[in-house]
């Protein structure tokens, strides 16, 4: 009794956690161990001392990520276990075979599998994550040592799955990444776990622990059930963009502490790219990206290697877009703007002076201008167009701190945005005496401009976007669907108004000052010919000083959207501690905005309209170059802005087309003749008719034309050409300007 009592037990017991465990919507098997232990438990219990259940987990296949137009972000590929069953090797010689033969293939310890050969076990697992081909090699040896030695059943394969990022380091810290286990560890991966992971299944199997020879009493098999799939509102082509520039500016700037970009669509608050510059492979996370780092960690003593990689580790998982908090800055400016128009404090009359500084209060130390001459009187336009502190100390003072704090909370930054990633921060505001948002004078003097407390990226470009959203804050996500394996739809994200933070009105005056400030303000840097932009530069200090040289570092930052007239797009570029020639925002953030803008719009479909002044501004006069040396004409043709061809062998320019003192557009071609060639270069022009401004200026180009684009847009409707100041046909001198007017098509269908 003493020794058949624990079996007995144990295979009770398991039966019951089975049980327990299958009950729930298994119900042919459940049906099928109820049938066992009620009917024929008096005949098994006798049995149960040569009995065992085994019980093998089949893996659930982790659901992929695809990017909004459905390419592969993340997939699971096929791999395999390898097991072994070693309750049915009888001798120690047929361990040993077995032990050593898979030692081999699979690169293992043969003196350690051969201990694991001494457990009377159904399944060890021995090895995971073997490829195909390797489990092929276990397979062959389970064949060869049956037919030499008869060794039959010991040796098994399961199958597997490994997580594998087709992309690479793209998207890296949105996506995260996967355990040893499969389990999501960080990024959309570990949000999403639930949803990725899918469900074991298993196989249980009752067999007689004796023989060999002995059928299998009964064998239950529930597949495994594959993970969802989740569809993310990032764009594949909009994030490659954005992390190209992204990291084209770090090098650029230096930036010694990582940057990054977020784009949400305005309306929706879904988030099109999320770049996190440098980031790291998620197929290999635990290999130091950063190769500057890696060596430096391999420098130091070994004692100190252990804590010095987790710190690097830490680092390059971190999402900058919601987990730094920074100190924002100028970029803040447009929500203390939103807040005086609001409260009607400001009117057209309204004027700000700047003396270069600014005393805010009796006793206090004076606040400094960025323009220590002083801005004079400015309107609140001007005034957020100098981006002038002075002028936001005053703003601060009009509303009070309980109103300033009313509007902080109210465009979402006392609160996290709610995005669907890990790790998002909560802002750091004042909380004198205890009391969260209560603000001293000193607070309230340098708040309104963004200094002295902190929120994330993803909290400044969400205020932005409510600016550009008539005035209603969202809440931002990055998944817009979860689908099973056949593709059906489990949940959608529908797109969450969290409030209507400032009326529409005031929304599209702030807009409307923020498009003037990419024209001709401070944010001239962020502006893109053609497209309508508004946007805002923010330089803050960091209060640190991560190059030693005993100044506090910077953090650049420019946040804008498009178009204007019409929101789509609001982006965020943000460089921690650029350490290059410039430290401010509109010289280094600025570039990044601009660069991203002016690749994305044209992809999402956006047409370029340009005023009338860009129209002008387009154009350059250009001089008369006959009798110029060759060289010097081709120097000045340049210093326009302009391509200059030569015709001919000689050093002189004798004639050019177009003819002296005609307007050429910028990018165009003035063709400089050394010969006598100029009256027999001719083309013939085109037929414009019906083309979009890009095709019609690459028509133009490929004729030997240069193209002028005339025309009024208003809305967002595409354009086409429909009069050109030259007929087609002509035979002109190469280089003639030709003017095409662009009309906007109707918006009857
Ligand atoms: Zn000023």
């Amino acid at each position: 009794m003493a020794k058949k009592g624990p079996t007995v037990m144990l295979w009770r017991r398991s039966l019951i956690v089975l049980l327990v465990i299958l009950i729930a919507g298994f119900g042919s098997v459940t049906a099928r161990l109820l049938y066992l232990q009620t009917y024929m438990a008096p005949e098994l219990q006798k049995r149960a001392v040569n009995q065992q259940l085994a019980d093998t987990t089949i893996s659930a296949k982790r659901g992929s990520i695809y990017d909004r137009n459905g390419k592969v972000l993340a997939q699971s590929a096929t791999v395999w276990k390898i097991v072994i069953a070693p309750i049915f090797l009888e001798t120690d010689e047929e361990r040993h075979i077995v032990a050593d033969g898979l030692a081999k293939i699979l690169e293992l310890d043969s003196e350690e599998l051969y201990k694991k050969t001494l457990k009377k076990s159904y399944y060890i697992e021995v090895k995971r994550q073997v490829e195909t081909e390797t489990r092929d090699k276990v397979l062959e040896f389970a064949k060869d040592i049956k037919s030499k030695y008869g060794i039959v059943q010991a040796i098994d394969t399961v199958e597997d799955f490994k997580r594998s990022y087709p992309l690479n380091e793209f998207a890296g810290s949105v996506l995260g990444f996967v355990g040893s286990d499969s389990q999501g560890l960080e990024g959309l991966e570990a949000q999403y776990d639930e949803y990725l992971t899918g469900k074991p299944g298993r196989i249980i199997t009752a067999q007689n622990a004796i023989g060999t020879n002995m059928p299998y009493q009964y064998q239950q098999k529930i597949e495994a059930q594959d993970g969802y799939n989740l569809t993310l509102t990032l764009d594949e082509t909009i994030q490659r963009i954005m992390e190209k520039y992204v990291k084209q500016a770090i090098v650029e700037n230096k930036v010694a502490n990582r940057g990054c970009a977020i784009m949400v669509n305005v309306k929706t608050g879904a988030v099109l790219g999320m770049a996190v510059e440098d980031s790291f492979d998620p197929n290999d996370p635990f290999d130091i990206a950063d190769e500057k780092t890696k060596k430096e960690i391999e420098s130091l003593p070994e004692n100190e290697q252990d804590q010095a990689t987790s710190d690097a580790l830490t680092k390059q998982w971190r999402n900058k877009a919601i987990s730094d908090t920074y100190t924002p800055g100028s970029v803040f400016k447009p929500v203390t703007t939103a807040a005086v128009l609001s409260e009607k404090l400001v009117d057209d009359d309204t004027r700000f002076n700047c003396t270069g500084s600014i005393i805010p209060y009796e006793g206090a130390a004076p606040i400094g201008c960025h323009l220590f001459s002083g801005h004079g009187s400015q309107t609140l336009t001007e005034a957020l167009m100098n981006s002038c502190n002075p002028a936001y100390v005053q703003m601060g003072f009009m509303l009070g701190a309980e109103k300033f704090y009313q509007y902080y909370v109210a465009f979402g930054f006392s609160e996290k945005t709610g995005i669907d990633l890990p790790g998002e921060s909560e802002d750091i505001f004042f909380d004198q005496d205890g009391v969260e948002g209560k603000m001293y004078d000193i607070d309230l003097a340098v708040a309104p401009f963004g200094q002295n407390f902190q929120i994330t990226p993803m909290q400044m470009i969400m205020a932005i976007s409510a600016l550009a959203n008539d005035g209603k804050l969202m809440q931002p996500y990055t998944v817009s669907q979860i689908t099973d394996s056949d593709g059906n739809v489990i949940k959608s994200t529908e797109p969450t108004v969290k409030r209507q933070v400032i009326s529409k009105d005031v929304a599209d005056q702030v807009l409307a000052m923020l498009e003037q400030n990419a024209i001709s303000g401070g944010a001239k840097n962020g502006y893109v010919a053609g497209y309508r932009i508004g946007g805002k530069t923010g330089t803050s200090e960091t209060h640190r000083d991560n190059n030693n040289d005993g100044t506090d570092d910077y953090i650049a930052s420019f946040a804008g959207i498009a178009p204007c007239d019409d929101p789509e797009i609001a982006l965020l570029c943000y460089f921690d501690t650029p350490l290059g020639d410039s430290y401010y925002g509109a010289s280094v953030a600025g570039p990044c905005f601009r660069n991203i803008m002016s690749e994305v719009l044209p992809y999402l479909g956006v047409e370029k309209k340009y005023s009338e002044s860009e129209l002008e501004n387009l154009s350059t006069q250009i001089s008369a170059y006959g009798g110029m040396a060759v060289d010097e004409a081709s120097a000045a043709v340049s210093n326009a802005e302009l391509k200059a061809v030569i015709k001919g062998d000689g050093d002189t320019v004798i004639s050019q087309s177009p003819d002296p003192y005609s307007y050429v557009p910028k990018g165009g071609t003035v063709i400089l003749y050394t010969d006598d060639s100029a009256e027999s270069d001719t083309v013939t022009v085109p037929d414009f008719k019906g083309l979009s401004m890009s095709q019609a200026s690459d028509l133009a180009t490929q004729s030997g034309l240069n193209i002028t684009i005339s025309g009024t847009f208003s809305s967002d409707d595409s354009v086409t050409a429909e009069v050109q100041s030259i007929e087609k046909g002509k035979v002109v001198s190469r280089g003639t300007v030709i003017t095409v007017t662009f009309e906007q098509k109707s918006n009857i269908m």
